[in-house]
Parts: structure tokens; C-alpha cells; sequence
């Protein structure tokens, strides 16, 4: 199949629901599985599920979006396709971190930069000695997935300006560093991932794993909401949910479905609340719980040449650390609006950040998180979410603050801004790192995340997971997760290709 396979649109008003083709009104529909969510792991587990033959239906809280309407625009995509509007915030602890998570039909694939790591052997032999987990089989599920969405290193004729200062400084660090692996084969370096692809050239999970499901007569409903789990004794046998009119959010209708099997795909901000506002799966206490979010900083820097940051593939080059594999290194781009209020200055520094802006390159890192943080619902409000940044995360912190803002010299900037508190430039290496090794304090850091996970971990440990190794519940019988919420622990490397493979890996269970 090809990854843009733009066939989803052709089953619009057909097979994709939405609140205008659908109409307001109370629907009841049986059929065999019931996936809440239509992210990577929902759509992933629809198509696997339907081409076991079975009845499958989608309900997804956002819109369904057809090549060609997203505007390259923030303030639309953050109103249109992400959580909470964009503003989802982890405000209990010791830092304000942003954690975005996408929404609509395709979730954070959408809005992501399409970078396609497979999971780290370390990361997957320690799930298989800690949490009872099996991945003799990895290789093959991530070739299967590198397929299926097209997975390729960037093209240096689209990596843009931004990429080709990382790999100069990278290459002068002399450690290990390439274009990014991306599932973006029809990138014409727009720089804009994360308004959603307006050329169609990144294969988000609506442009392959839905048209796979749909193929075998999987029915999909977007604009709805689902809040409840329907329970039989143990049983989990359907959800019901409300139809919503999208630009306003009015409810319009209900949806209830009946369903032998539950799925949930919410992602693992909203997979959690379901689960905690049903008060179901959580014998084990870890429920919202164990949330890593993989945060990141980064620098920028003023160089010599016109980098132009938002032209060119939005996330082109990485490297890896070469002391600290918690650390990766990846650029980062953004349209100048959005650059200017993530990382722009005030009063009268403000000017020549304007200025210097068409100079200016980025590049950030993540973090393999051991803080966990903690989800509870608040009613009626964007949940309670707490995230207490430890020292060992602080320490790495400051290491890939360090190594990034070390590169920027290294390629011959010569005026760097780590991304810490102070919005200071430094022109030189020294005086820079100096300013860098004196945060105390996570708040001294601008820190930003959009890799929730972990929140209903699997393993085979009742006490300790939410989830068993076949994606089910320890709990009940008949609901199942198969989102990124099931990661037992951080991962270190971008989670699409987890999380579809954890799909593929657990779809056959279920069905
Ligand atoms: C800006 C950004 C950039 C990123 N870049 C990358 C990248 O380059 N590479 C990478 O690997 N990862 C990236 N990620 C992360 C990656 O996209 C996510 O980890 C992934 O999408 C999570 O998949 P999921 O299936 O767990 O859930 P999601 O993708 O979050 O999907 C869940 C879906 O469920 C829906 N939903 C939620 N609650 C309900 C409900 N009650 N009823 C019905 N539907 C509901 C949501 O609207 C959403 O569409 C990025 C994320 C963001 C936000
Ligand atoms: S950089 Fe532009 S063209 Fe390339 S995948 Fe991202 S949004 Fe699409």
C-alpha cells in the first residue's frame, strides 16, 4: 500500500461519520470491537482487527480532515487539532511544562514531524526483564510498520539551512549523527509539520491504517466523544459517548455502541481519565500514574549564512549523545510567528531578535524521563497534572542543554542562546556553559513535551500494571489498550513506530 494513499476521503459520508454527514441524532450500533480513539494506535488496531474479519467501529473526538484543509496557521491548528486547545499544561510540580497530544482522525500523527525511531534493543530487553514482556519478534514488527508508512532518511535537498548546521557541528563533535528518519515521502520541506501536512507528503495514520480499515469495512465516527464504559458484571461490552457540532462543541446527539470487544486508544492523557472517571482497571493503583512525557530544551543560535528555520523538513537532523544515551538530539523548526513567541524575546531585545530572526538555527533533544507524573480528572476542567522534575532528569538536562549549544559553536555560530532562564545569547563556549551548569532548578529551564505514555503500563505484574502482555485489562474482561499509554517506561526515542507496533503486535490477541 502506498503510504499517501489518499483513498480515506473517498469513503467519506460512507464509512467516515462525521457531525455534518451524520446529522443530529441518537445512534445504537453492535458490532464486534469498539476503538475509542483514532491515533496510531487506534487506527492501527481498526485495521489489523478488520482484516481478522471483524466488525469495527471508530469513535474519535475530533474532526476528520480531507487533504488539503489544514491552514498553516497556529492559532487554527492548536483551536483545531490539538487537546485542549494546545494549552494542556503539567502545572503541579516543580516545572510549567507544556504536553502536547494531537486530536482528531489520525491523533498526534497529524501534528507530529514524522520522525520514525524504532524502540532501542536496551530499552526493549529491560521491558522484557522487568515487565514479562516479549519482543522476540521486534524486527519484524517495526520492518512491517517502516513499510507500511514509508519510512526514509530526510532527503538533504529538503532537510533545509537548519539541518545542514547540525550536521557541520555534529560532524566537528565527532559524534554519531544523520538526517532524521522520517515517514514523510512526499516532503516538499514546508517546515510545517505541526499545523498539519498541507502537501500530503507526511503519511499520518488517516492516509494508511485508515484506508487499510476501511478497505475491510471498518466504520469510523468522528466528533464523538466518548465518556463511558459499559460494563456486564466483569465485562466490559460497549461505550456510550455524545455527537458534537465541531467549531462549537455543542452536543448534537449520543452514540451508543455494543461491543464483544473495547479498545481503548484515547492516548495516555485521555485513556487514563476514561479509565479513572469509569473507576475501572485500577485494582493495581496505577492508573494515571508512571506518566513520562519524554520533555525536551534546546538552543538556538545566530549564524553567519540565512538559515531561515521554518524552511526545510521541521524536525531534519539528529545525533546522539555520546556519553548519555537518555539523551537525543533532534532540530527543530517552526513558522516564524510561532518561533518568535517559543523562544523571541521582550522590549527593546525584541528588535533585534527580529532582526537576527532569518539567521537563527534551532536544535533541540529529549529526554528519557524517570520522573513520573500523575494524572487526576478534575470535573468539567482540563485534568490535574502533576510532574516533579528529579535531579537525575535535571542533571541530563543540563547535559543536553550543554551538547546542543556546544554543537551551535562548533558549527560556527557565533552567538548561541540555551534555552534557560535569563534569554541571554553568549558568545562564547565557555561563558555559555558556565551559565548552563548554574540552574538549580527545573523552572530555570523553558522545557516543552508532547510524548505522554506510560500512564496504564503493561506487564505482567497485576500489582504493578494495568494492562496484561495481550493488551488487556487485568482487570476485566473484554477491555483492551492499545495506545501509548501501555509503555512501562519512558522509551528515548520518538514513539509512533511503538506504538503501531505494539498495535500490530496486539491486534491478533484481541481479535
Ligand atoms: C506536536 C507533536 C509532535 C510530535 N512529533 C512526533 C514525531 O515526530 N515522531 C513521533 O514518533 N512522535 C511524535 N509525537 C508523538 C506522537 O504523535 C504520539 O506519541 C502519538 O500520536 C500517540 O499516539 P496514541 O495512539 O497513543 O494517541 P493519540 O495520537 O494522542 O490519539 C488519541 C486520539 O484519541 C482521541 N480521543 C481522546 N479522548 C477521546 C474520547 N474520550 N473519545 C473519543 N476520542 C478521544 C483524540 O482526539 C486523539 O485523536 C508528536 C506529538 C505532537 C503533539
Ligand atoms: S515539512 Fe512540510 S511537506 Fe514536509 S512533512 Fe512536514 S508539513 Fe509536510
Amino acid at each position: 500500500m502506498n503510504p499517501l494513499d489518499y483513498g480515506a476521503a473517498e469513503f467519506l459520508g460512507k464509512q467516515i461519520h462525521t457531525a455534518e454527514t451524520w446529522g443530529a441524532k441518537d445512534i445504537s450500533i453492535t458490532c464486534d470491537a469498539v476503538i475509542v480513539g483514532a491515533g496510531p494506535g487506534g487506527l492501527t488496531t481498526a485495521a489489523i482487527l478488520a482484516e481478522h474479519g471483524l466488525d469495527v467501529v471508530v469513535l474519535e473526538g475530533g474532526n476528520f480532515w480531507p487533504k488539503g484543509t489544514f491552514k498553516r496557521q497556529q492559532s487554527w491548528a492548536l483551536r483545531n487539532l490539538y487537546q485542549d486547545g494546545g494549552t494542556r499544561v503539567m502545572q503541579g510540580g516543580n516545572a510549567f511544562i507544556p504536553v502536547a497530544s494531537g486530536r482528531g482522525v489520525g491523533g498526534g500523527t497529524l501534528v507530529n514531524s514524522g520522525i520514525s525511531f524504532r524502540a532501542p534493543d536496551w530499552v526493549l530487553d529491560q521491558w522484557s526483564r522487568d515487565w514479562g514482556l516479549d519482543y522476540s519478534d521486534r524486527d519484524k514488527l517495526f520492518e512491517e510498520v517502516e513499510a507500511m508508512i514509508g519510512v526514509e532518511y530526510t532527503k538533504p535537498e529538503v532537510a533545509g539551512a537548519n539541518s545542514e548546521v547540525a550536521m557541520r557541528g555534529f560532524q566537528k563533535m565527532g559524534v554519531k549523527h544523520n538526517f532524521m528518519p522520517r515517514n514523510t515521502p512526499g516532503c516538499v520541506g514546508c517546515g510545517t509539520c505541526q499545523t498539519g501536512c498541507p502537501s500530503g507528503g507526511k503519511a499520518s495514520a488517516d492516509l494508511n491504517w485508515l484506508p487499510r480499515a476501511l478497505r475491510k469495512g471498518a466504520r469510523i465516527h468522528a466528533n464523538c466523544r466518548v465518556e463511558t464504559i459499559t460494563m456486564k458484571g466483569n465485562r466490559a461490552v460497549g461505550v456510550k459517548g455524545t455527537l458534537r457540532e465541531f467549531e462549537s462543541n455543542k452536543i448534537i446527539g449520543s452514540v451508543e455502541v455494543n461491543a464483544d470487544r473495547v479498545v481503548l486508544a484515547a492516548g495516555a492523557v485521555n485513556t487514563a481519565l476514561l479509565l479513572l472517571e469509569n473507576d475501572l482497571a485500577n485494582s493495581s493503583g496505577m492508573v494515571g500514574k508512571n506518566l513520562h512525557v519524554h520533555p525536551g530544551s534546546g538552543a538556538v543560535a545566530v549564524m553567519d549564512e540565512e538559515i531561515r528555520v521554518w524552511s526545510g523538513a521541521t524536525q531534519g537532523y539528529f545525533a546522539y549523545h555520546p556519553d548519555e544515551r537518555n539523551i537525543l538530539a533532534e532540530t527543530f523548526s517552526a513558522p516564524p510567528e510561532a518561533f518568535f513567541t517559543q523562544v523571541g524575546r521582550i522590549g527593546p531585545a525584541s528588535a533585534e531578535f527580529l532582526r537576527e530572526l532569518r539567521r537563527m538555527a534551532a536544535c533541540g533533544f529529549l529526554v528519557k524521563d524517570d520522573t513520573s507524573g500523575t494524572i487526576t480528572p478534575v470535573k468539567n476542567g482540563p485534568p490535574n497534572i502533576q510532574y516533579t522534575v528529579t535531579d537525575s532528569d535535571l542533571r541530563k538536562f543540563i547535559t543536553g542543554i550543554e551538547f546542543v549549544t556546544e554543537m551551535f559553536f562548533a558549527a560556527g555560530s557565533r552567538k548561541v542562546r540555551p534555552l534557560i532562564a535569563g534569554k541571554k545569547f553568549f558568545t562564547s563556549w565557555n561563558e555559555a556553559r558556565q551559565h548552563i551548569r548554574g540552574a538549580r532548578d527545573a523552572a530555570d529551564l523553558m522545557i516543552y513535551s508532547s510524548h505522554p505514555m506510560g500512564t496504564c503500563r503493561m506487564g505482567d505484574d497485576p500489582k504493578r500494571c494495568v494492562v496484561r502482555p495481550d493488551g488487556r485489562t487485568h482487570d476485566h474482561e473484554g477491555l483492551y489498550i492499545t495506545d501509548s499509554s501501555i509503555h512501562p517506561t519512558a522509551l528515548g526515542v520518538n514513539p509512533q513506530m511503538t506504538i503501531m507496533a505494539h498495535s500490530l503486535k496486539l491486534a491478533p490477541q484481541i481479535a
